[in-house]
């Protein structure tokens, strides 16, 4: 099709009439052909002269032919065990997103408002693993930004701002394209009030932060600094409007069980009780949380109303931990084997090990954040040797898998995670 041979001078660029060794590759039409500079022209002409509402809203996103909610939700299943409830509120909001950007701005019709979404769930529970998975998915720019570096403006870190010079990157800088997009804000418990009297000492990295935040969640125009941080004063601020970007907050709120199972009690003592008493679940007490509870932990009302979605992620139990070391597509053990097998070994874990595995995480209380650091631990013996030996396959067996985590260092494993 494309052509750039200098030697055939009857291709010339059929808008300014450049043989192709003058005017680089050619595209070729059905009866002429077109140069860079010529087609780069005629795109910025189409931009100028066609109506906004002519042009396909979204950039580029059809709504027919985008994964709907269940697709979306099954797509995450491969890569992520369990949390169903996280998975489906992720792929509705998702989704309804995209229809958001598919609305015409001239649409005098109900406006669809934001659902931004909180997502509560102790750590290593696969709060960032689902935001990563979805991202491989989207069709607007995605960044994840972590709270804890966040400060309030003219303190030592970084202002809210940056999460949207982070977006700004990741789009090339067009703003257009940021002021769709997807932010995963991780780690939000870190910026809850620290205490409920903040005029004691200054909360630079809590209340202060939820208020910078807030600007961004309720939709505003906000100067950014294109680098992010302070370091350019001189830099000019590209204004990006947050009306339209899709927040996912999650964090693990620590203790915040606590606050559930008081207010569940609190509420036992209604005349009603011994209906609520009854359903209750002590098990598995996250599920029921409730905004009320996020305030009670230190986010103010105002960011509280701004995520009005709000799910959980269940601690992970020694099922899902077995089902995690080998099911997803990218499965620590999957990972191992494709390792060996690139050096023509093939590797094997027989089925006691990978108990053995999940045993020795749950008793160092490391979840599934633990279970790689104990596979690499079992496996970096065979790992430095195997290569250059003739072995053609090795079978890990329980005996090997004892004896090389006896040599491993538990500490250096707890803070390997
Ligand atoms: P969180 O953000 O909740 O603290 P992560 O998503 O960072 O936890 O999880 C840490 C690691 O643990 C992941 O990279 C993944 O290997 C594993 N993991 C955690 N939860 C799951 C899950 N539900 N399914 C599969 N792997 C998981």
């Amino acid at each position: 099709m494309a052509k750039n041979n200098s030697n055939k001078t009857t291709e010339i660029c059929s808008f300014c009439g450049r043989p192709a060794h003058e005017a680089g590759l050619l595209l070729a039409g059905l009866n002429g052909f077109i140069c860079h500079d010529c087609a780069g022209r005629a795109m910025e002409i189409f931009d100028e002269a066609l109506p906004k509402n002519n042009r396909k809203q979204g950039g580029g996103i059809e709504l027919g032919k985008l994964p709907k909610p269940q697709d979306i939700k099954e797509y995450l299943d491969q890569y992520v065990i369990g949390q169903d409830n996280a998975k489906k509120h992720l792929a509705v909001a998702v989704y309804n997103h995209y229809k958001r950007l598919l609305q015409s701005k001239d649409d005098n019709d109900v406006e669809i408002e934001k659902s931004n979404i909180i997502m509560v769930g102790s750590t290593g529970t696969g709060k960032t693993l689902l935001a990563r998975t979805i991202a491989k998915l989207l069709k607007v720019p995605f960044t994840i930004v972590d709270a804890t570096v966040l400060t309030e403006a003219g303190y030592v870190g970084e202002d809210v701002e940056s999460i949207l010079s982070r977006l700004l990157q990741v789009a090339d800088y067009n703003v257009e394209e940021a002021e769709k997009g997807i932010v995963f804000i991780d780690e939000i418990d870190k910026i809850a009030r620290k205490s409920d009297n903040p005029s004691i000492t200054r909360d630079v990295s809590g209340e202060g932060v939820q208020q910078g935040l807030l600007k961004l969640l309720e939709g505003s125009k906000v100067n950014v600094p294109p680098q992010g941080g302070r370091k350019h004063p001189e830099q000019k601020f590209i204004e990006v409007d947050t009306r339209n970007i899709l927040f996912i907050c999650g964090g693990a709120f620590d203790g915040i069980e606590k606050k559930i199972a008081q207010r569940l009690n609190t509420n036992v003592v209604g005349f009603n009780a011994a209906s609520s008493s009854a359903v209750i679940d002590r098990r598995d007490i996250m599920q029921y949380i409730a905004p009320q509870d996020l305030k009670s932990f230190g986010l103010i009302p105002e960011i509280i109303g701004r995520l009005p979605v709000l799910t959980y992620l269940k601690p992970l139990d020694r099922a899902a931990l077995r089902k995690i070391l080998t099911e997803p597509k990218n499965s620590i053990i999957k990972q191992y084997v494709k390792l060996f097998e690139m050096d023509g070994i093939k590797l094997v874990f027989e089925p006691a090990v990978l108990e053995y595995i999940v045993d020795k995480a749950v008793e160092f209380r490391l979840g599934a954040r633990g279970l790689r650091s104990i596979v690499e631990a079992i496996m970096m013996e065979t790992m430095y040797s195997l290569p250059s030996g003739k072995e053609k396959e090795f079978v890990v067996t329980l005996d090997y898998a004892k004896s090389q985590m006896d040599k491993a260092n538990i500490a250096q494993l707890q803070n390997a995670v």
